[in-house]
């Protein structure tokens, strides 16, 4: 009897390994955090040696600690930081190149020169996508013009690209298996998510030869098997981006249900049923993920700053000793006093989309306490939020019933049910919060029969807290109104 799901969460700061059991809860869980590479400019790497060692090491160290073998786990499930991009070698297996992590901005003057070429619609229409130095594209194409020799051996087939799911997937396979996911293709810039296929278009005016890519499968599927972890084969049946991962272990598998991730900085995505909406306000369309032969797709929105105001609070104004503390603090007043902040730091995103944008706080009096301060911090997190999930609502013609709510800020009950005040609609907090894992986790239990339906797995969702709004609509008016009046500041 296969007793548990082995998740592998590949992260941006670290590699985690988390079992689940059949009601999705956590049995034991491995961390490990690897080396981040900033060269200056802008310019973020990760080694693929210390992603995968960090990754296998956990993995095995997991099992380890609960007495278990490969014989315990029904399959393997796998969720990663989305668009880090890798190349190497499929003769030895070395890199040619540091894994291109998902914040480098290295080709934003090339992203620029696309745009100045005409070719945004047309990107946009066939990968949801708007043209940015974040996706996978440009970030090969700049490994395949400054890394001495590698178009010639790419064009000679020698060289394979993955993201990091696909790196994972081919070491655990020992070169076996040379696959990613449909979430994760559509974050590469080259998948065109309406007839699901890599774009010759777009292949060719980037100049990337298809051979290097990977083969294309559904987001529980069959990836092979690993005997590197255990005694024993485990299959990989389960891949999926981060964000699309936790919006499926926030089991939002109906058109219109929506998750918010409230990390460093916050995550919106929204189901969007069997077809891409497109939006008209700047956010992304991409597949969320597909099962059984069906694809789903989601509007995705982020803002940048979210905990990490919390973060500045901390460790740049000092005026709290740790992020949970800022709670109580903001508890122990009834309101900011007219104080707002809008933590502008890199410029606003949607709605607002302005890069010059920094940031503010304004409305202070003689009786500004840091109270405030803090209070203002948490409510812009809500704020910006509100705003993503108001374009969302107008692109998909469809209001907002629930917001799933996880991440590290989403412990915070003041933002909580601020959140759910500012926004009018009820905030559910899982027991769960390891969404990611848990996500990925459900993809390959699926495949492996651990879970019979998706049913199931909605049986298995189970709510810590539900925050329900609590001011009146000219209250909340009122608010808002301020909050857009601090946003105007911002430009200086
Ligand atoms: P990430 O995955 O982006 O590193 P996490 O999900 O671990 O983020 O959440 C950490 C972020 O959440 C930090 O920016 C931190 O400031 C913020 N945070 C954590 N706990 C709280 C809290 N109780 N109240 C407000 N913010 C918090």
């Amino acid at each position: 009897m296969k007793k548990y799901i082995l998740a592998l969460d590949q992260g941006t700061t670290s590699s985690r390994a988390i079992l689940f059991n059949k009601a999705g809860q956590i049995i034991a869980q491995k961390q490990k955090e690897f080396p981040q590479i900033f060269k200056g400019n802008g310019y973020v790497e990760h080694n693929p040696n210390d992603i995968w060692s960090s990754l296998l090491t956990v993995a095995k160290e997991v099992l380890l600690c609960k007495g278990l073998d490969a014989g315990d786990i029904s399959s393997i499930g796998i969720t990663n930081q989305r668009e880090t991009t890798i190349i190497w070698d499929k003769e030895t297996g070395e890199p040619v190149y540091n894994a291109i992590v998902w914040q480098c901005r290295r080709t934003s003057e090339y992203c620029k020169e696309l745009v100045k070429a005409g070719y945004s619609d047309m990107i946009k229409e066939k990968t949801g996508l708007i043209i940015d130095p974040y996706f996978s594209a440009t970030k090969i194409k700049w490994i395949l013009d400054n890394v001495q020799g590698v178009r010639e051996r790419a064009l000679s087939g020698r060289l394979l690209f993955g993201t990091v799911d696909s790196y994972i997937i081919w070491k655990l396979t020992e070169g076996r298996v040379h696959a990613t996911d449909y979430s994760n293709a559509s974050r590469t810039m080259l998948f065109n998510i309406n007839t699901l296929d890599w774009d010759n278009e777009i292949l060719n005016i980037l100049g990337i030869p298809k051979n290097m890519l990977p083969r294309v499968l559904e987001s529980s599927d069959d990836y092979g098997y690993t005997t590197l972890i255990g005694k024993g084969k485990i299959k990989i049946c389960g891949v999926a981006g981060d964000q699309q991962a936790s919006l499926f272990g926030q089991a939002c598998f109906s058109q219109g249900d929506f998750k918010c991730t409230y990390g460093t900085g916050a995550f919106l995505l929204m189901n969007t049923g069997s077809e891409p909406v497109s939006s008209k306000n700047g956010l992304l369309s991409t597949i969320a993920w597909s099962v059984g032969g069906k694809v789903n797709y989601a509007l995705e929105g982020s803002v940048f700053v979210a905990g990490a105001a919390i973060q500045w609070l901390r460790d740049g104004l000092k005026i709290i000793d740790s992020a949970a503390e800022s709670e109580p603090l903001a508890l122990s007043i009834t309101d900011t006093n007219g104080v707002y902040f809008v933590p502008a730091f890199v410029g606003l995103g949607a709605p607002y989309w302005n890069a010059d944008a920094r940031g503010v706080l304004c409305g202070l009096s003689r009786g500004t306490t840091r109270e405030h301060i803090v209070r203002s911090a948490l409510e812009s997190i809500a704020y910006q939020v509100n705003a993503v999930i108001e374009i969302m609502q107008a692109d998909s013609a469809t209001k907002i019933q629930t917001l799933k709510v996880d991440g590290g800020a989403s412990e915070n009950n003041f933002l909580m049910q601020f959140q759910s005040d500012i926004t009018g609609c009820n905030v559910l907090r899982p027991m769960c919060i390891e969404t990611t894992a848990l996500g990925c986790a459900y993809l390959a239990g699926l495949k492996s029969g651990y879970w019979k339906s998706m049913n199931d797995i909605k049986d298995n969702q189970k709510i810590e807290y539900e925050f329900i709004p609590d001011i009146t609509e000219s209250k909340r008016e009122t608010l808002l109104s301020g909050w857009e009046k601090a946003v105007e500041r911002t430009i200086l």
